[in-house]
């Protein structure tokens, strides 16, 4: 089934100057970028936006990391979008991420891991219309 998930390529990878880097890898896993702007995050954006994780320990490193620098958020396209994005992102701690994705090739720890994705559909649709109105989705 056609989906779409929503993308975030993260400080590290907009400081190190690897986003288009990224955006071949998604690309060459056949999804489509049909919507992306590069913005700098408040850290009140990212506290509603990881507001699943409030409790955890690592929280206000990763509010204080999201707000580092520009993010680039995009929304991507294509069959099984959310899945096919989680497995070609790889596994959240990089030292354990299959060859091949995003995440080993990329990620410089768990923390600074390079990219976001959506976790479910419920999660793509909430995340997707966080950062883009329908006009400026372009399929
Ligand atoms: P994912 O991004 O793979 O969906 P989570 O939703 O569990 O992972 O966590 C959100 C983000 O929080 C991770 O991508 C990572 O940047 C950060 N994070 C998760 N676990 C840790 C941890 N143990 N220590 C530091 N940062 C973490
Ligand atoms: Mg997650």
């Amino acid at each position: 089934m056609m989906g779409r998930t929503l993308s975030i390529i993260k400080p590290d990878a907009t400081t190190r100057n690897i986003t288009g880097k990224v955006n071949t890898m998604i690309e060459d896993a056949g999804l489509k970028i049909i919507a992306q702007k590069l913005i700098r995050l408040t850290p009140s954006q990212a506290e509603e936006f990881y507001s699943e994780h409030k409790d955890k320990a690592f929280f206000t490193s990763l509010i204080d990391f999201m707000t580092s620098a520009p993010v680039v958020v995009q929304v991507l396209e294509g069959e099984d979008a959310v899945t096919r994005y989680r497995k070609i992102m790889g596994a959240t701690n990089p030292a354990v991420a299959e060859e091949g994705t995003i995440r080993k090739t990329y990620a410089l720890s768990i923390d600074k891991n390079t990219v976001h994705g959506s976790d479910s559909q419920e999660s793509a649709k909430r995340e997707v219309s966080f950062f883009f109105s329908e006009t400026e989705i372009c399929e």
